[in-house]
C-alpha cells in the first residue's frame, strides 16, 4: 500500500494506547488475565450503558456464544439478515442451528422488521409452547438482526414481536460502536449482543470483541463458556464444552486507550457523512445513507447507492476503476442467499437486498482522513460517476 492510497477504514491510535500497552509490557499481564480486561468491560458498559459486558477474542466468537447462552440448540432456527458480513449466520451454522434470511428494508437499509413479523405469522406456527416454522418444522428460537454500517435496526419493535412469539433477541452491534436508536445505545435492547473490535470497526482493540447481557446470569454463562467451561480451576474440572474465547489484556488496553477517544471518532465519522453528502449532492440519481429520524448514527462506513438501473458489472467495473486511481471503495455486503456456503438456506421474500448490494458503494471512512483525502475521494468518484453513466 503506497502513501497516495486512501484506505477504506484503519486504526487511528492517536491516544494512550502506546502507554497503556507499555504497562502491559512493564507489568507481565499480557495475557488472558490482568487489569486491563476488567477495566475494559467496566469502561465499555459505561459507555454503552450495558448491564453486563464480557470480553471475548473477537465479535464472531461474541456472537457465537451469545446465541448459545440465548438458548439456540442443535437443528434450532435463528431468523437472521441476508444482507450482512458473514460473520452472524457462520455463528448460527456453529451452533449447529439454521439460519432463516430474512430481507432488508429499501427505507433504512436494515433487516426488515414487517417480513420477520410476516414470517413469523405466516409461516410459523405454535407447538407445546415452542414456534416451530411449518415448512420444515424446525423449532425458531431466535432473531439475530445486523445493525449495519453504523446505523441501527428498528430494535424496539423487533423485540416486540420477537416477545410476542416468545423468541429471544441475539443483537449483532458489530458495526454499531456509538449508535443509539430512541436515546439507548443499541446492543441494549435484546437479551443479548455482541461488539466488534476489529482494526476496521468505529473503534478497535487490535481484535476482540463483547458480550452485553441484559441479565446477570446470562452474563455469568457467558463467561464461564468463554473460558472453556472451567467449574474448578484448581482441578480443572469442566461439566460442558467451553471455548477459549479470552480477551486478552494487551488488547483490552488498546481497547480501553480507543474508547477515551470514541467521542472524537464519532464526531468525525459525523462529519465524513455530511461532507460526502455535500460534496456529492449534485451527482445524478445519487442515493445517500438514510438517517432515520430515530437513530444517533456513527455512520461506520459511508456509503451511497448508484441509479437503481445499475446493473452489477457496472457497479463492479465502478469500485475497480476507484480502486485502480488509489481509492479504498468496497461494495456493500453480499447477500448471504446467494453465497455458496448458505446457498440451501430457507430465505423469505428476498426483494431489496440483492439491489442494495448491486447498487452499494461503501466509501472510505476511516476517523484519519484529511480534507485532502475526502476531496480527492470525491473528485475520482465524480469522474468514474461521469464515465460510466
Ligand atoms: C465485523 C463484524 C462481525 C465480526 O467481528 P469480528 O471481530 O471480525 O469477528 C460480525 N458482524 C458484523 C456485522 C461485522 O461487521
Amino acid at each position: 500500500m503506497n502513501d497516495s492510497y486512501i484506505p477504506l477504514s484503519i486504526p487511528q491510535l492517536s491516544g494512550r494506547e502506546w502507554a497503556y500497552v507499555k504497562e502491559c509490557l512493564d507489568s507481565g499481564w499480557i495475557s488472558s488475565a490482568g487489569p486491563f480486561v476488567e477495566r475494559f468491560e467496566r469502561a465499555f458498559a459505561g459507555v454503552a450503558g450495558a448491564e453486563h459486558a464480557v470480553g471475548v477474542v473477537n465479535g464472531t466468537s461474541a456472537l457465537h456464544v451469545a446465541l448459545l447462552v440465548a438458548g439456540v440448540k442443535p437443528g434450532d432456527e435463528v431468523l437472521v439478515s441476508n444482507l450482512t458480513f458473514i460473520s452472524p449466520v457462520n455463528a448460527i451454522h456453529y451452533c449447529g442451528a439454521h439460519p432463516v434470511l430474512i430481507d432488508a428494508s429499501e427505507k433504512n437499509w436494515q433487516i426488515d422488521a414487517d417480513k420477520i413479523e410476516q414470517f413469523l405469522a405466516e409461516e410459523c406456527e405454535e407447538k407445546n409452547g415452542s414456534l416451530f416454522n411449518r415448512k420444515t418444522d424446525r423449532r425458531v428460537a431466535a432473531i439475530l438482526p445486523v445493525h449495519l454500517l453504523g446505523l441501527a435496526c428498528e430494535i424496539d419493535r423487533i423485540c416486540a414481536i420477537a416477545q410476542r412469539f416468545g423468541l429471544k433477541v441475539v443483537e449483532d452491534a458489530a458495526e454499531g460502536m456509538g449508535v443509539r436508536y430512541k436515546k439507548k445505545h443499541i446492543g441494549t435492547f435484546g437479551d443479548l449482543a455482541a461488539f466488534s473490535f476489529n482494526g476496521n470497526k468505529v473503534m478497535t482493540a487490535g481484535g476482540g470483541g463483547m458480550i452485553v447481557a441484559r441479565a446477570k446470569k446470562d452474563a455469568d454463562y457467558a463467561r464461564y463458556l468463554t473460558n472453556q467451561a472451567k467449574d474448578d480451576s484448581l482441578e480443572f474440572i469442566h461439566h460442558e464444552v467451553g471455548f477459549n474465547y479470552r480477551l486478552t489484556n494487551l488488547h483490552a488496553a488498546i481497547g480501553v486507550a480507543q474508547l477515551e477517544q470514541l467521542p472524537q471518532f464519532l464526531e468525525k465519522k459525523l462529519s465524513i457523512a455530511s461532507y460526502y453528502k455535500e460534496a456529492l449532492q449534485n451527482e445524478p440519481e445519487l442515493t445517500f445513507m438514510p438517517s432515520p429520524a430515530d437513530c444517533e448514527p456513527a455512520f461506520w462506513l459511508y456509503t451511497v447507492l448508484l441509479r437503481p438501473s445499475v446493473t452489477l458489472e457496472q457497479r463492479r467495473e465502478f469500485i475497480r476503476r476507484m480502486n485502480e486511481q488509489g481509492i479504498g471503495a468496497r461494495p456493500f455486503w453480499h447477500t448471504i442467499h446467494d453465497s455458496r456456503p448458505y446457498a440451501g438456506a430457507q430465505n423469505y421474500r428476498i426483494e431489496i437486498s440483492p439491489q442494495l448490494y448491486a447498487r452499494g458503494i461503501c466509501l472510505p471512512s476511516g476517523v484519519g482522513l484529511t480534507p485532502a483525502q475526502l476531496e480527492r475521494t470525491t473528485g475520482v468518484f465524480k469522474n468514474v460517476h461521469r464515465l460510466l453513466r
